[in-house]
């Protein structure tokens, strides 16, 4: 994209500090999302940085909540299918289940059973990068699988907290970078 599409797509991000919580600035892309010309540009954009070659690829897994937001429409695009990775508990039987490390206490993400084949190559992706550890718990749940990820591509990336670097050596994109 160019420099004025991509100045309008950062235009529409929301900063919002202290929510949800003291000491968080909590990066809001929605205004992206309900602009008719941002959400093209966003589209094209994450088209044109993708980690890897489209065909290296089968599916596109997108993680709760706003990896559902524009998943499936880039899934759509290259003509590839989308699995949902949910927060625990939102999913009926059977699931596979991945928990990680928050700052404080545990999570869990799932996915639905047989959504992800044996083999099948997985480009993870969420609006944003933070510490990496959503991304890295959907990444072992995909191998837990029997499926690989290829790569991972991302709207934002939260700088200084080597989210990024957590993920290794697998081909990664992020489109904004922030403070
Ligand atoms: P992390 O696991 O630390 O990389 O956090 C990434 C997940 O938390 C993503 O699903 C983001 O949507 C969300 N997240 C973390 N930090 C922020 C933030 N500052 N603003 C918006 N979402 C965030």
């Amino acid at each position: 994209v160019g420099d004025e599409d991509a100045e309008y797509l950062v235009s529409l991000i929301r900063s919002i500090p202290g929510f949800p919580k003291e000491g968080i600035v909590f990066r809001d892309f929605m205004p992206v999302l309900a602009d008719a010309r941002a959400l093209g540009i966003l589209m094209n954009a994450l088209e044109a940085a993708l980690p890897v070659d489209a065909d290296s690829f089968d599916l596109v897994a997108g993680l709760e909540a706003r990896g559902f937001l524009f998943g499936p429409a880039l899934a759509v695009r290259l003509g590839k299918g989308f699995v949902a990775v949910r927060k625990a508990g939102k999913l009926p039987p059977e699931t596979v289940k991945q928990s990680y490390d928050l700052e404080y206490g545990q999570a869990t993400v799932e996915i639905e059973t047989g959504s992800v084949h044996e083999g099948a190559r997985v480009l993870i992706v969420d609006d944003l990068i933070a510490t990496g550890g959503t991304a890295n718990a959907a990444r072992s749940l995909v191998e837990k699988c029997g499926g690989k990820v290829v790569g991972f591509s991302f709207v934002m990336e939260l700088l200084g907290i080597h989210g990024i670097e957590s993920l290794g050596d697998c081909p990664t994109s992020s489109l904004v970078t922030m403070p």
